[in-house]
């Protein structure tokens, strides 16, 4: 059956494929909270039966310590390259809940947009590559390519165990190559392929002023508040126009290629509505543009502080301690263990002549950015799919968020990663009234089956020795140094 038939019979039960999208958003696996354990165990048997119902074989959870992935494959592309194919099956929180026009957990279409909590991050998309391998086996009895789904269930908090999941299978996830439903288009405008992604590091870090909370009454006027030296230590950490004012970290940073520069001007992009659409002013390091600022630079960002009294009513204290949380997204090139290792440093810079004692929270080593070159099969297959699709010529952009399994994958498994997912960039993600377009649902649906079906033209060798040919240089940081 040729792939238009294909294509045809997805758009033909977009409805049915809705309804599958909304059971999924029905559940709510949010991974980071233990209070949401029964969504994410509603999640994995939906997943787990669908899988089976599709006629995978080795359908099974992979634990690794945490929350399970949960895997399928289908081995009768004999000759074929095999394809691993990644999504995640947990979500955000949904706080703030009363900032919601309608609950995150009960899907609700206005306006051409699907509401709900992981509706864009990343169910929509998930289920645009199950249904297309779904149609495959249903409609011609089999795939162009070997399949293994591998859908995770801690990305949004980290991917804590995710390693230990690869180490323990390497076996059964070996792969020649990776299509990620995470990391979506950068414009709904223009096809473009995503080719790389800023790394992460994260960081928590508290600091205590005195021994114990103190009257305002007997003490104040006369010992440091550690709210007050908080907004001081983060205030160091940005000049007044935004750019990092950590030294170390930025000697870090590579600069900037005429090539990298050509390539992210090649995508039309309207600076002012990007800012506009989320009613913010621009501002930041001055000398890059808005795209450069967001996928080749680095970004350090406060992402909570706490501390002091607040509960209602009024609590007349000096606090002695206070805490911040802090993210970092890493530009290619950059080594995350040093960029937060330039961090850390900073923080005891500042700390120690207020006299102010710092305790920094063991933070996770960070992801390096990734980069997948253009003559790999994979974006020479994507590059012909939009092509034919779109009717343009497709644009390579990097994403300015971070996809941890596309380094990890590629550092356990030796396979790259294609992020296919067909999210748009302002569909509010992490953030109340998270959406999905609808039609995005038809546009994953026409070139999801497309994709496999390019890959498919490739023979086992042709795609290994293609795929070996366009491999990145092996990192000078050594990702694997700091474990
Ligand atoms: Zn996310």
């Amino acid at each position: 059956m040729h792939v238009d038939a294909i294509v045809e019979d997805l758009l033909d039960r977009q409805d049915e494929i809705m309804r599958e999208l909304f059971n999924f958003l029905r559940m709510p696996s949010v991974s980071t909270d233990p209070a949401f354990c029964q969504g994410m165990r509603r999640a994995q048997e939906f997943l787990l039966d669908w899988l089976n119902r599709m006629g995978l074989s080795e359908v099974q959870l992979l634990d690794g310590g945490g929350h399970p992935a949960v895997f399928g494959a289908w081995n009768g592309a004999s000759g074929k390259p095999t394809v691993l194919i990644y999504g995640h099956y947990d979500v955000m929180p949904p706080d703030p809940i009363e900032a919601w026009v309608t609950p995150p957990f009960e899907p609700t279409i206005r306006d051409g947009r699907i509401y709900a909590r992981g509706a864009s991050d990343v169910k929509g998309s998930t289920v645009i590559a199950l249904a297309t391998v779904a149609a495959f086996l249903s409609l011609r009895g089999s795939c162009p390519v070997n399949i293994k789904i591998f859908l995770e269930g801690e990305e949004e908090s980290g991917s804590p165990s995710l390693r230990n999941i690869v180490l323990q299978h390497k076996e059964l996830l070996q792969a020649e190559a990776m299509i990620s439903a995470d990391g979506g288009r950068a414009s709904a405008h223009f096809p473009t392929i995503n080719v790389g992604c800023r790394g992460l590091g994260e960081l928590e870090f508290s600091i205590h002023t005195a021994d114990k909370d103190l009257h305002s009454g007997r003490y104040g006027g006369t010992v440091r508040n550690a709210i007050h030296e908080m907004a001081r230590i983060i205030a160091s950490l940005h000049d007044e126009r935004g750019a990092i004012a950590i030294p170390v970290l930025m000697a870090g940073v590579p600069p900037l290629s005429e090539e990298e520069r050509l390539q992210i001007a090649m995508l039309p992009f309207n600076e002012a509505e990007f800012l506009r659409e989320v009613g913010a002013q621009g501002f930041g390091e001055t000398g890059y543009s808005v795209r450069e600022q967001l996928t080749l630079r680095p970004a350090l960002d406060v992402n909570g502080i706490w501390g002091g009294y607040v509960g209602p009513g009024s609590k007349t204290i000096i606090p002695n301690t206070a805490h911040a949380k802090l993210s970092l997204r890493i530009p290619p090139g950059q080594d995350p263990h040093q960029a937060l290792e330039a961090v850390k440093a900073h923080l005891r810079n500042v700390c120690s002549p207020l006299g102010v004692r710092l305790s920094i929270i063991d933070p996770n080593t960070g992801t390096p950015a990734f980069s997948l070159r253009k003559t790999h099969p994979l974006v020479v297959a994507a590059k012909k799919v939009l092509l034919q699709t779109a009717k343009l010529e497709p644009v390579l952009v990097r994403l300015g968020a971070t996809v941890p399994i596309t380094t990890i994958f590629h550092e356990l498994l030796g396979v790259q990663t294609l992020m296919f997912g067909f999210n748009l960039p302002d569909e509010d993600v992490h953030a109340p009234n998270e959406f999905f377009y609808v039609k995005s649902l038809a546009e994953g649906l026409t070139s999801w089956p497309r994709l496999l079906e390019e890959l498919g033209k490739f023979d086992l060798e042709q795609f290994r020795q293609m795929a070996i040919e366009a491999a990145p240089p092996q990192s000078p940081h050594g990702d694997t140094s700091h474990g």
